[in-house]
């Protein structure tokens, strides 16, 4: 959806509902699923402020499964009538208020949801705030299946061995073998989480 700047009331413009936005994402997996927005100019600036909930599908970090996440995003962005390549990153200012741009008289509603959306997505996804990730012996996913797999926990003392071990044999491996160089793992670091 777009809105032409010059047709925006004094009173401000307010856009509540899903029906104006079809096809809001780039991606058609994505959904959106409410929005409220409050659009208002001042001079020849325009103001949104609201807030959406989307639900976009993610793969969970850690257990590597699909689940559809659902996010909520504060909009707060001042579009400045400019001249800017569209995909330029957005600014940030202190107060949060994010700064935007509109070209040719048109303020792309959608662009704002996709972006407002992207924002508020994880770096590290998670399909639940205590998943339990696979198993690195079988690869088994933890949260379905309980394997029988035996992951120790490293004794501080054999840790020490086996990092000497791990030198040694580093060591004894030909040049640009596997082992050498940069990809040494760090010592016996076993997540136990
Ligand atoms: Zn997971
Ligand atoms: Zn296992």
């Amino acid at each position: 959806m777009s809105i032409r700047v010059l047709e925006i009331p004094e009173t401000g413009l307010a856009i509540e509902g899903i029906a104006e936005f079809p096809h809001p994402f780039q991606d058609t997996a994505w959904v959106l699923e409410a929005v409220s927005l409050f659009v208002e100019k001042d001079k020849d600036e325009v103001c949104v402020r609201g807030h959406l909930r989307s639900r976009v599908p993610q793969t969970c970090s850690r257990c590597l499964q699909q689940f559809p996440l659902t996010l909520t995003a504060q909009v707060n962005t001042r579009f400045c009538p400019g001249p800017r390549a569209v995909d330029d990153a957005v600014e940030l200012r202190p107060d949060d208020l994010e700064v935007d741009f509109y070209s040719n008289g048109l303020l792309d509603l959608n662009r704002l949801i996709q972006t407002e959306t992207e924002l508020g997505l994880p770096m590290k996804p998670l399909c639940q705030g205590d998943c339990r990730g696979l198993c690195p012996v079988c690869g088994g996913n933890r949260n379905v299946t309980s394997c029988t797999c035996e992951v120790r926990l490293p004794d501080p003392r054999l840790a020490a061995l086996k990092e000497l071990a791990e030198r040694l044999s580093t060591r004894a491996t030909p040049r640009g073998g596997p082992g050498s160089g940069q990809d040494r793992r760090p010592s016996a670091r076993t997540s136990t989480r």
